[in-house]
């Protein structure tokens, strides 16, 4: 099963994505976290991608596409991936396909967490993550205990350097001039499930999950049965503060 996020930085995707793989029992792969791994670790990929990533551009397809189609085979025995960040461009949704299709898998659903620019433009400006991690605090709505110190894991908390400044824009217009077209894309095969981001992060998670029960075959429902607690929304909320 595979299952992939869309939504713009600071929509809240990466602890819907986080959460939801953890519930259906599927690795989260994060296109970002992939390429700063790679640029932590020093390699040729990781360096490239950094010039890009730091000026708020896109990766380009070439480096992008083969580091998550080696990824996704590299996962023997795992039963599926919730993708978060990837694909950005209609050209990585179509070689996702052709990708899956040559290893006799494909997408089942793609989520839409939709949240207006201004929301997303408050949210970035204050947010600020662990080195460790990646855990999300907002110095506006959630801080952590200790200033700069992550309270789950005790690394440093920084602002990543696309967060601020005018790179912050860029990576905006990108997602609302080219992402937006893969939205297309997965609607017009009727595999787009659209979630109203902008509430409590909670919430938003109750949605997704009912939306992807309905959408996916019992085969795929069968090999990844959901919580009836996270269905109805009973179970004891695993977040506190705002979305990532
Ligand atoms: P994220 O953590 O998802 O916001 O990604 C951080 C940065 O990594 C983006 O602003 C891009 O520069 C790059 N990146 C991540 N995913 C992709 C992708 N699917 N295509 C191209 N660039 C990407």
């Amino acid at each position: 099963m595979h299952i992939i996020l869309i939504g713009a930085q600071g929509s809240g995707k990466g602890t819907q994505a986080e959460l939801l793989a953890k519930t259906l029992n599927v690795r989260h792969v994060s296109s970002g976290d992939l390429f700063r791994k790679a640029f932590a670790e020093q390699t040729e990929l990781g360096i490239q991608a950094k010039a890009y990533i730091d000026r708020g551009e896109l990766v380009p397809d070439a480096l992008t596409v083969s580091m998550i189609l080696d990824e996704i085979q590299s996962l023997h025995g795992i039963q599926g991936t919730l993708l978060d960040g990837f694909p950005r461009t209609v050209a990585q949704a179509q070689a996702l396909d052709r990708g899956l299709q040559r290893i006799g898998q494909h997408v089942d659903t793609a989520v839409y967490l939709a949240v207006p620019r201004e929301e997303l433009l408050k949210r970035l400006s204050g947010r600020i993550i662990c080195r460790a991690h990646q855990h999300v605090y907002n110095i506006y709505t959630h801080l952590p205990r200790t200033t700069g110190v992550c309270d789950i894991d005790g690394s440093e908390l920084y602002q990543r350097s696309d967060d601020a400044g005018p790179a912050v824009q860029r990576r905006l217009d990108i997602f609302f001039n080219e992402t937006i077209h893969v939205l297309d894309y997965y609607g017009a095969q009727h595999r787009l499930i659209e979630v109203n981001g902008n509430r409590p992060a909670e919430q938003v998670q109750t949605t997704i999950l009912q939306e992807i029960q309905h959408s996916l075959t019992p085969t795929a429902l069968f090999s990844a049965p959901l919580p009836h607690k996270m269905l109805t929304g009973e179970a004891d909320s695993p977040y506190s503060g705002f979305p990532s």
